[in-house]
């Protein structure tokens, strides 16, 4: 599967993007393991601290509904020229879907107009997790 749908999704929701202050749009598609996407896009802020990311924004609103399994992201980012190449999740954004997926789930961004794909593992490798469950 290349996710080429979600990719689409991704670009539609940077449309919505909030992002007065970095110029840079940026649009998110979550694809649930019951085929359901929810999408998010960056919400900065004046507190620049406030803002949100478009993954952080798209898993919000996908656990909000109840979800919990997750297959796939896409992020897309663009900035006054257009669309970016390798727009990829931040730290706190890896370590957000860290919390609800295991190493396989699939994390898409664009290159030259193609999907890229790599796992999560590849992205956060030793991701902290809750140490109660030692
Ligand atoms: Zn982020």
């Amino acid at each position: 599967m290349d996710y080429t749908f979600l990719t689409e999704k991704a670009r539609e929701a940077a449309k919505n993007s909030y992002s007065p202050y970095s110029g840079f749009a940026v649009g998110a598609a979550l694809l649930l393991a019951d085929g359901r996407i929810f999408c998010g896009c960056n919400c900065e802020n004046a507190s620049y601290g406030a803002s949100l990311c478009a993954e952080r924004a798209a898993f919000s609103a996908a656990v909000s509904s109840g979800a919990r399994k997750f297959e796939a992201i896409a992020v897309v980012g663009f900035g006054p020229d257009g669309e970016r190449d390798k727009v990829m999740p931040c730290g706190i954004c890896r370590q957000v879907m860290a919390e609800f997926c295991d190493g396989k789930f699939r994390v898409v961004v664009t290159e030259n107009g193609k999907n890229k794909i790599f796992s999560l593992s590849e992205l956060l490798p030793s991701a902290f997790a809750d140490f109660r469950a030692d």
